[in-house]
């Protein structure tokens, strides 16, 4: 069964328009499938082989869209633009992008929203880097510490 990517998810407890796009710089990756590619490739009038070479890189197994230096963080993607912080391409934007963050809450725009509260200041923009690490099974919960509750995945409306 084909997946159908809705523009459409809930936008709830955050507002892309006021956020520097952090999702857009701070991943090392923004995954892209043949089909990205093909809607990339309509939307810049060119043949697929060159959309893949244009705007897309390999990255161990995958097939990544390219970044390009930023003004605010380290590096973003080559489709954004960084002056006005929104995506250049929005309604050719791949998958991945559609479905982020998937939920009705996005923690960077939270991040972003405490500390201007915080500083009193609504230009201030943390910077906030992501890395993985794996985690080892931790030591057994007793019943007296505090619980701390992970998001579940939210219903889709
Ligand atoms: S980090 Fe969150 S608020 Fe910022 S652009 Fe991405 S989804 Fe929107
Ligand atoms: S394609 Fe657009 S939405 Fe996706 S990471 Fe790049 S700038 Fe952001």
């Amino acid at each position: 069964m084909v997946k159908t990517i809705k523009d459409d998810q809930p936008r709830t407890y955050f507002d892309c328009t006021k956020c520097p796009a952090f999702c857009c710089s701070i991943y090392e990756r923004v995954q892209v499938t043949k089909r990205d590619i093909t809607r990339l490739a309509k939307h810049f009038g060119v043949t697929f082989e060159v959309a893949r070479r244009r705007f897309t890189k390999q990255w161990q197994d995958e097939r990544i869209l390219k970044k390009v230096k930023d003004t605010i963080f380290p590096e973003t993607c080559i489709f954004l633009d960084q002056e006005k912080r929104g995506c250049t391409i929005y309604h050719a934007r791949p998958g991945v992008c559609r479905e982020y963050p998937d939920r009705s809450r996005c923690a960077y725009y939270d991040v972003l929203q405490f500390e201007r509260r915080q500083q009193a200041d609504e230009t201030v923009i943390p910077l906030v880097q992501i890395t993985f690490r794996e985690v080892k099974k931790g030591p057994e919960v007793d019943d007296k510490c505090e619980k701390v509750w992970e998001w579940q995945p939210e219903k889709k409306r």
